[in-house]
């Protein structure tokens, strides 16, 4: 059996990969003029990487806030719904069977996810609403605070000590009667803590980065990674992340990440959460690409690594460093689809 390495690549991803975090929606957003930007501008790269299903992020820019975070966030939902309503091959998806429905047909599903709940208000009823709409995944806070709880800072410390407030709580109470996964991604880690001390069922962190490697609050420390592989949830690694420096922002790294959190709770803990950003990046002016290091960091993109159709390069480097075939393929895809199966 000498399978050659191109053939077990197609293999592997002939299943499809799973990326829980893209800024999908506030790019479709952006461009609301036009039609068919799904189609034209994201599909190539999607069926160049095999991708079958996205965690399609809300997210509201500091500059629509505080009075139009709920507007701008419905405007996304409808561009995603009139976009998807235009192509064949895309489906929002809701449920585990409507994953699978998707998978079947040879479409990409997208399962709307919201990171910060800035679109809610203080209002819990909003919540139902944003459910109904398919959301389906949520963050309380993306790096800063807002009425449900507090960012970790993109530095070793510094947030505020305390956790959720009395919102924060009564979401994430309402999030699992619902049947929304909850996000612990961007939360400092007060708010980490007290969300997995007030619910029960499996947490993910969509996009993250081990803190051993980048140690800022907007990562995960191994405390915290124990804490979600003892409730059986799973960890997406950040490709945007991986060090503080350019140069040791490969793609290697990034699998250093992987074997990290695989080291300490299992390969059966560990996903993909590219956060792929490089392409909203490079339409910002000087001016504002500035803006976002000085209030966050300097992304370090990795070269080979920057939009889903490199997926191929990360299955690729995964098999040339010994990841067998069944924990290439929980990697890329089976710890996702056990989630979903479980909680919606
Ligand atoms: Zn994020």
């Amino acid at each position: 059996m000498n399978e050659s390495i191109e053939r077990r690549i197609e293999r592997l991803q002939a299943g499809g990969i799973i990326d829980m975090h893209f800024d999908l929606p506030m790019d479709l957003y952006e461009k609301r003029g036009r039609r068919d930007v799904l189609e034209t501008e994201f599909l190539p790269e999607f069926q160049a990487g095999n991708i079958s299903v996205l965690g399609a992020a809300i997210y509201i820019e500091d500059r629509y806030l505080p009075q139009n975070g709920l507007r701008v966030a419905l405007d996304q939902i409808a561009r995603l719904y009139a976009e998807t309503a235009a192509s064949r091959r895309f489906a929002i998806c809701k449920n585990y069977r409507e994953i699978q429905d998707s998978g079947e047909a040879g479409k990409i599903a997208l399962v709307i996810t919201m990171e910060g709940v800035e679109p809610l208000g203080t209002d819990l009823n909003q919540l139902r609403v944003f459910y109904e709409l398919g959301v389906r995944a949520i963050g309380l806070t993306h790096a800063r605070t807002n009425s449900a709880g507090h960012g970790g800072i993109f530095a070793p410390s510094g947030s505020p000590a305390e956790g959720l407030t009395p919102f924060g709580r009564e979401v994430a109470h309402e999030c699992e009667a619902l049947g929304v996964i909850i996000d612990l991604a961007h939360i400092n880690p007060a708010g980490f803590e007290e969300i997995l001390s007030i619910t029960t069922k499996p947490p993910i962190v969509s996009h993250t980065n081990v803190r051993r490697y980048y140690n800022i609050e907007r990562n995960i420390s191994d405390e915290q990674i124990r804490m979600v592989g003892e409730r059986g949830g799973v960890i997406g690694v950040n490709s945007i992340l991986v060090s503080p420096r350019e140069e040791e922002s490969t793609l290697d790294h990034y699998i250093d990440h992987i074997e990290h959190i695989a080291e300490l709770i299992g390969i059966d803990s560990v996903g993909i959460g590219f956060d792929f950003f490089e392409f909203i990046f490079r339409q910002w002016p000087e001016s504002r690409q500035k803006e976002l290091a000085a209030k966050f960091t300097k992304p370090h993109f990795i070269p080979d690594l920057t939009n889903h159709s490199h997926a191929r390069n990360l299955t690729r480097r995964l098999i040339e460093r010994g990841f067998s075939d069944a924990d290439v393929e929980k990697i890329l895809r089976r710890n996702w689809l056990r989630i979903f199966k479980e909680l919606l």
